[in-house]
């Protein structure tokens, strides 16, 4: 596989084409943001643990019947995927209380819900990833009736499996984001599952091994990656 030209950089991915037009290869980079961008930082290792983590997430996802864009990992920090056209969605299952969901509503941090909470927000930095509804979805155009139909059942499928496989390794999952991508027609999960993206919780304690440590300055975010790493990815360090 030939790493080819840069063809989209995020805050913290960087895709590439490959010689094979149907896979690209995602860079998992050492900066993190918060905030819409306006925090910022690098710090070396950064990528490593969250390639490393997405990685052994996406197989638990593949290894339990669900289609991700994952193939396999080239580099420390980089991922061979699908190239698949992404929808500009966010699907965010929530299982406990904590972030937008708190600060919008009357729930107190920490509050676990009965049933899983599904939550899609549009995927637009310019406009602050407003939250949409069904409606508000189709008639951007960014999916069908029926794909939401069928991204909504993967999500809760998804956050089955994520909070069962962590829950099994002492960590409650509060929250997660999803993004989907269509490969030939098919949805399949894309973009990453990484501290980046979930809050992971010691359980039953509310202490923090994700991004909420640099959002909030709760300590060291490098620490805290290795941390997660070592328990999600524990194989890594032998
Ligand atoms: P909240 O809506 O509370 O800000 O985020 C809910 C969950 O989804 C958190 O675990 C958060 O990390 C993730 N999330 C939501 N939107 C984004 C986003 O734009 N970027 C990243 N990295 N994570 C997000």
């Amino acid at each position: 596989m030939i790493k080819g030209e840069q063809l989209y950089s995020g805050k913290a991915k960087t895709v590439y084409a490959t010689n094979d037009p149907k896979r690209y290869i995602v860079k998992f980079r050492d900066d993190v943001t918060a905030g819409d961008g306006a925090k910022k930082a690098n710090m070396k290792g950064k990528g490593y643990y969250n390639a490393q983590i997405s990685a052994r997430l996406f197989k638990l996802l593949a290894d339990n019947g669900i289609s991700t864009h994952y193939i396999k990992m080239v580099s420390e920090d980089e991922m061979l995927v699908h190239a698949c056209d992404m929808i500009k969605i966010e699907v965010i299952p929530r299982n406990i209380a904590a972030g937008s969901i708190v600060r919008k509503y009357e729930f107190k941090q920490g509050h676990p819900f009965a049933q899983p909470v599904l939550v899609m927000d549009y995927k637009n930095d310019a406009a602050h990833d407003p939250m949409l509804n069904d409606d508000i979805a189709i008639a951007l155009g960014l999916v069908t009736e029926k794909e939401l139909r069928k991204i909504r059942k993967i999500s809760l499928r998804v956050n089955d499996i994520l909070k069962q496989f962590l829950g099994d390794r002492g960590l409650d999952l509060p929250d997660f984001k999803l993004e989907f991508g269509k490969v030939d027609k098919k949805i399949v999960v894309a973009d990453e599952i990484s501290p980046d993206t979930m809050r992971l919780w010691r359980k039953g304690t509310m202490e923090s091994l994700d991004k909420d440590v640099f959002r909030f300055d709760k300590g060291d975010l490098l620490t805290t990656y290795k941390e997660a790493a070592k328990i999600i990815v524990p194989e890594i360090f032998k």
